[in-house]
């Protein structure tokens, strides 16, 4: 999964930010490995989802993110 990690201070974010809270406007990108903390699986998902779809609250390096878990 990649996130967007600030040049200046080091903190990732999940979703590309325009400015950082320390105020940098200068980001890259970083693949990391996520562990799943917390996950919720829909039987009936919403239209233009597969058949059955698992939300997880993940963890990547510190960074909690959010990812969807298509599941066949
Ligand atoms: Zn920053």
């Amino acid at each position: 999964m990649i996130v967007y990690v600030c040049n200046s201070c080091g903190k990732a974010y999940f979703e590309p930010r325009g400015i950082c809270q320390c105020g940098s406007d200068s980001f890259r990108e970083e693949e990391r490995e996520t562990t799943r903390i917390h996950c919720v699986k829909l039987m009936v998902p919403p239209a233009g989802f597969p058949d059955q779809v698992e939300f997880c609250l993940s963890q990547a390096k510190g960074t909690k993110v959010f990812e969807i878990v298509r599941s066949a």
